[in-house]
């Protein structure tokens, strides 16, 4: 049966919030749980795994720097994590085996429907090829776009990511110096924002109604949204996704769906009130 202890493992993960998002979903649905963070070591994820089990633990969050590792680990993989090369998610199975699965990509969407930001039809560009990409390459191509493009530093990776999903859409991988506007959607996934660097980005690169995404959170405004609110255009960070990916976690792990709005609007008071 299945215990009631849950972890985001990461190093560093002091600072995670998914043990603030996880303890608000259990008081909304009424769920005892424990959900703690763990730290890692770099070279011992599966050990840390271990341990974890022998504590009862059940399910747990991945992040920086072991989703690699996590897909190694698991026996069995769900589809979106095969695809994306990547597990944020794992939890055991009936028979003890571990299951690993990847909920990014469903949180970039679900907070990008929430933002209204164009997908259908629309012109859309990652800044971008790391992990996190990755793993949002293909729920972005599900939403039919006209054009995906991932623009990165080293080009060689934006071509190589975009090859391998080039049987499901228009994708096609670039330097940044190539960029030229407009697009519907600008999202930055470069880390480029952690160190406040803005990559070079043309003056026309957005088109009239568009949305810039920076994947990065914690920060009132990065200087990605800064730079695309100079130019009237909206900007959103990252936060809405964490919750998002949180939220598809847990309901694997507990086949209930917490509602996220509320859970959002209570981290963002809270990282206010931290600063
Ligand atoms: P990676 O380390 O895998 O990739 C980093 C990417 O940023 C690479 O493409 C790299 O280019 C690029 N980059 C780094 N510095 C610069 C710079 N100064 N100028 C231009 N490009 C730069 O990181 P991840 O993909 O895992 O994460 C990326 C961001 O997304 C992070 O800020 C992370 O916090 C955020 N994230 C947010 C999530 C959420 O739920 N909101 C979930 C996952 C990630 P190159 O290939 O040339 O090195």
């Amino acid at each position: 049966l299945p215990t009631d202890l849950y972890a985001v493992f990461g190093n560093p993960v002091k600072h995670s919030l998914s043990p603030d998002i996880h303890n608000i979903f259990a008081e909304q649905l009424g769920e005892t749980l424990h959900y703690e963070a763990r730290l890692a070591p770099v070279d011992d994820f599966a050990g840390a795994w271990r341990s974890f089990l022998d504590d009862g633990g059940y399910g747990a969050n991945v992040t920086l720097p072991f989703k690699q590792e996590a897909l190694d680990l698991a026996d069995t993989l769900g589809v979106r994590a095969r695809r994306a090369g990547a597990v944020n998610t794992l939890m055991l199975g009936r028979r003890g085996d571990i299951f690993g699965d990847n909920t990014d990509g469903v949180g970039l969407i679900r907070d990008l429907q929430r933002a209204r930001a164009p997908l259908a039809g629309a012109r859309v560009l990652v800044l971008g090829a790391g992990g996190a990409v990755r793993g949002v390459v293909e729920p972005l191509l599900n939403e039919g776009p006209e054009q995906l493009v991932i623009a990165n530093r080293t080009e060689a990776r934006a071509v190589e990511l975009a090859e391998d999903f080039s049987d499901l859409g228009t994708v096609s991988g670039i330097g940044l110096p190539a960029i030229s506007g407009g697009f519907d959607l600008v999202i930055n996934a470069t880390s480029a924002s952690l160190a406040g660097d803005l990559p070079p980005l043309p003056d026309d690169l957005f088109n009239e109604g568009a949305l810039a995404y920076d994947m990065m959170y914690g920060v009132e405004s990065t200087v990605f949204m800064q730079w695309a609110r100079a130019r009237g255009v909206r900007g959103t960070d990252g936060l809405g996704m964490l919750v998002e990916q949180a939220a598809e976690s847990f309901f694997l792990w507990r086949q209930r769906r917490p509602l996220t709005a509320p859970v959002l609007m209570a981290l963002r008071a809270r990282l206010i009130s931290r600063r």
